[in-house]
């Protein structure tokens, strides 16, 4: 846990996001700005702050978090139609949020390449 991390405090329940799934690693809540009909936010509950801090160690941890994700989709109804999952790293990756978070965008056509 950080204490200036605003993710880190909805792990905590200081902050009540719209939660969306949970495991005993992973929370899942909808983005306050979203960017599709469905824009979910999946973070681990261990505070990371970028991806560049992951460790071997953490390879389920991902692995639960996309698995997760994909359980969301489907919970979403927009596994089928498709989504996007991605992960913004730093200033180039247009990362404002530091405790690493996968971002599932979906209920729309997404572009190619992205802005
Ligand atoms: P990134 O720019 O990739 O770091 O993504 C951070 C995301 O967190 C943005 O899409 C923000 O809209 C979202 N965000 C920031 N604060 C909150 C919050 N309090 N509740 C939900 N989403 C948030
Ligand atoms: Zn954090």
């Amino acid at each position: 846990m950080s204490d200036d991390c605003i993710f880190c405090k909805m792990v905590s329940g200081e902050i009540k996001p719209d939660i969306v799934h949970e495991t005993d690693n992973v929370l899942a809540f909808r983005d306050l700005n979203p960017q599709a009909p469905t824009h979910v936010l999946l973070i681990p509950r261990q505070h990371i702050a970028t991806l560049d801090e992951l460790q071997e160690a953490d390879q389920d941890l991902i692995g639960e978090i996309v698995v997760a994700a994909t359980e969301v989709a489907r919970k979403e109804g927009i596994a089928e139609r498709g989504y996007r999952l991605i992960a913004n790293h730093r200033a180039d990756g247009g990362q404002t949020v530091f405790h690493i978070h996968f971002h599932l965008l979906g209920g729309r056509v997404m572009n190619w390449p992205p802005g």
